[in-house]
């Protein structure tokens, strides 16, 4: 049996800042997951914040 995945939320109301720190600001790409993390495209490091 598939188990449904819960990876598509729908965050009404949510904060865009959440997302928006992921965004690497040497590059723009968007990380996989929350800072802090370094770039996978260029090795910046994403400051958590
Ligand atoms: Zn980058």
């Amino acid at each position: 049996m598939a188990s449904v995945t819960d990876d598509v939320r729908e965050d009404d109301g949510g904060d865009p800042a959440c997302w928006l720190r992921r965004v690497c600001p040497a590059c723009g790409r968007l990380a996989d997951v929350d800072p802090p993390v370094r770039c996978a495209a260029c090795g910046e490091l994403l400051p958590a914040d």
